[in-house]
């Protein structure tokens, strides 16, 4: 059974490690809803979506994994940029919760800094708020600029998470981004753990550091690589799997304990570039 970890400011208690969906639309969908509902059954109920995804045809599966037990679930969501004024954000919305076949989202993000004013995002949202349609909102790829701005604009205590590309070997958002959310009561999420596909060949350096890791725990590389991604008691990771055999391989990762020394291998072997713009997929 996943750990779970207050999200934010929020103080919700969210999976550490929960179940991403983009692309889902290409799997099988029989293959695609059993492993989402084996997902949740091994306590993986923070499920990330988007109306982006599959042009809304994903919300619409994710209606079928979590129906009938819709408060397990932490239920995300995200706005298109080009969605994001004041009204298209309010639309959007509903028309996701309509596919979701819920009445309300535990958070909805804005997916990537975009065009519409963020004041108008951010009044949306907070009139979302007040409707009941969401518990809580949040960004999704905001640097440090991103989020000065939007903090400036809501207060504190008001973005409940940034949501950012963070794997193996693209740790860029330690360099400014996490200090920044931690500093401010931001839930740090995690998306891509595994390089979206990219994984570390088992027989380049970092793969053989990852795999000595991972037969000293009993363990797989990619169970390896969550429970690194998730060291930080205030992050929270998102893998996408249509696989049911891996998702419960990912959920069991919640159970794996790194030693300092391990973490620091983990370091050395995929080293942190600091200094670059955040980069997103
Ligand atoms: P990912 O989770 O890094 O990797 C998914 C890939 O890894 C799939 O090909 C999956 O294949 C495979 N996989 C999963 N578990 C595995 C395991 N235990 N062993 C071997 N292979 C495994 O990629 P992602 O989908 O890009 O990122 C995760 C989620 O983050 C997304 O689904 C989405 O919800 C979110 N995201 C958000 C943004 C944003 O801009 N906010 C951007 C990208 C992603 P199978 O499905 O065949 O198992």
């Amino acid at each position: 059974m996943t750990q779970k970890r207050g999200f934010g400011w929020t103080g919700v208690q969210v999976p550490v490690i929960g179940q991403g969906t983009w692309k889902m639309e290409a799997d099988p969908a029989t293959e695609a809803l059993a492993a989402l509902q084996a997902g949740l059954d091994a306590g993986m109920t923070h499920v990330d979506t988007a109306e982006l995804y599959g042009s809304g045809r994903v919300e619409s599966l994710v209606a079928r994994a979590i129906a009938g037990r819709r408060e397990e679930i932490f239920l995300v969501s995200k706005v298109m940029p080009n969605h994001a004024s004041r009204a298209g954000t309010v639309r959007a919305c509903e028309a996701s919760l309509k596919r979701l076949g819920t009445d309300h989202l535990d958070c909805y993000l804005l997916h990537w800094p975009g065009s519409h004013p963020l004041e108008e995002t951010i009044a949306a949202f907070e009139e979302l708020v007040r409707a009941g349609k969401i518990r809580s909102w949040g960004v999704s790829n905001f640097d440090v600029d991103d989020l000065e701005e939007a903090l400036e604009i809501a207060g504190p205590r008001r973005i409940a998470c940034n949501q950012v590309l963070y794997h193996l070997r693209a740790r860029d958002i330690e360099d400014r981004v996490l200090p920044w959310c931690l500093e401010h009561d931001v839930a740090l999420v995690g998306y891509s753990p595994f390089g979206s596909g990219d994984f570390p060949a088992p027989r380049s350096r970092g793969g053989k550091v990852l795999g000595d890791i991972a037969r000293a725990h009993g363990a797989t590389p990619y169970q390896i690589s969550l429970a690194f991604l998730t060291r930080d008691p205030r992050v929270f990771t998102i893998p996408k799997s249509a696989n049911a055999a891996r998702v419960r391989e990912n959920a069991a990762a919640a159970e794996v304990r790194l030693r300092a020394e391990e973490i620091a291998q983990l370091e050395e072997a995929f080293p942190l570039r600091r200094g670059r713009q955040l980069p997103m997929l």
